[in-house]
């Protein structure tokens, strides 16, 4: 028996649990889904984030979520966003982080750092009126004519969700990767990317302008997190000629606590991609 109800509001903080994150086919279009896990003081509950909604989302803070439903899956109920959920950031609710005892589900990462030898960023636009999905919006019109409901709006109001693939060398190895909306918007927002949101080609030129990079990886090849090694951001000695100058780019603390590698500037380790188990 499934029952699908639908929960008006929910105010509840993100709990830092292992989120796993996804790539489903709905429709033939590829959707983009994480499922995390939320609490409030009743309880916890998993909630399974859809597309544009995962990047507004960050652990240990609190949101209020409109229009969730439910699902039952095995046995479990579970709350999902629907096209209408919109998420708020909420005063901080007192909720514990709970013990963090399952890092089980798909927690198990690789970390590589290498080169973008290839790049295909896809963008899908989403309107936020009648939520239908639009074939394509020109990368130079300031308008875009729904192709669902055939409202004329602005090209800006349009919801986007970005993702493709990445093929990454690293340790003399070409590895074709997922890369999901989620991580590709944290990694543009971390480091201050100056892109065009229509016009995907500014964001591939970014990776493939990047002279190295560093992703986590799941066991589905899905990219969860990209960073920047440290030492191109501090810039301070030598020839800075090979660095991505062009790009703005932010201090990135915890990034760098992360890595204490030295690194020549501008060229390509000798050593080994570091694995974490
Ligand atoms: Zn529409």
């Amino acid at each position: 028996m499934v029952m699908v109800l639908t929960v008006g509001e929910l105010e509840a903080k993100v709990l830092p649990r292992a989120a796993v994150s996804k790539i489903v086919l709905v429709k033939e279009e590829e959707c983009e889904l994480k499922e995390i896990w939320v609490a409030d003081t009743t309880g916890k509950i998993k909630l399974t984030l859809w597309d544009s909604l995962i990047s507004q989302v960050h652990v240990s803070k609190s949101y209020s979520f409109s229009n969730l439903t439910t699902r039952g899956i095995q046995g479990d109920i579970i709350l999902t966003t629907t096209p209408s959920t919109q998420v708020m950031e909420i005063t901080a609710l007192d909720v514990p982080d709970g013990d963090s005892e399952d890092l089980d589900d798909g927690a198990s990462s690789t970390t590589l750092r290498g080169l973008v030898s290839g790049v295909q960023i896809r963008a899908r636009y989403r309107c936020l009126r009648c939520h239908g999905i639009q074939t394509g919006i020109s990368a130079n019109s300031i308008t875009h004519r729904c192709s669902v409901c055939n409202l004329l709006q602005r090209s800006s109001v349009y919801r986007s969700t970005y993702g493709g693939t990445i093929v990454f060398k690293a340790d003399q190895q070409d590895h074709s990767l997922t890369v999901t909306d989620c991580c590709l918007t944290a990694y543009l927002v971390r480091y201050g990317v100056v892109y065009t949101p229509n016009d995907v080609e500014t964001i591939e030129e970014h990776f493939l302008n990047r002279p190295e990079l560093e992703v986590c990886i799941n066991n589905d090849s899905l990219i969860t997190s990209i960073n920047q090694p440290p030492s191109q951001n501090r810039g301070d000695q030598g020839e800075a000629g090979e660095t991505a100058e062009d790009w703005e780019v932010v201090e990135a603390g915890e990034a760098a606590e992360t890595f204490n590698q030295d690194v020549q500037q501008g060229t390509l380790v000798d050593e080994p991609a570091t694995v974490v188990e």
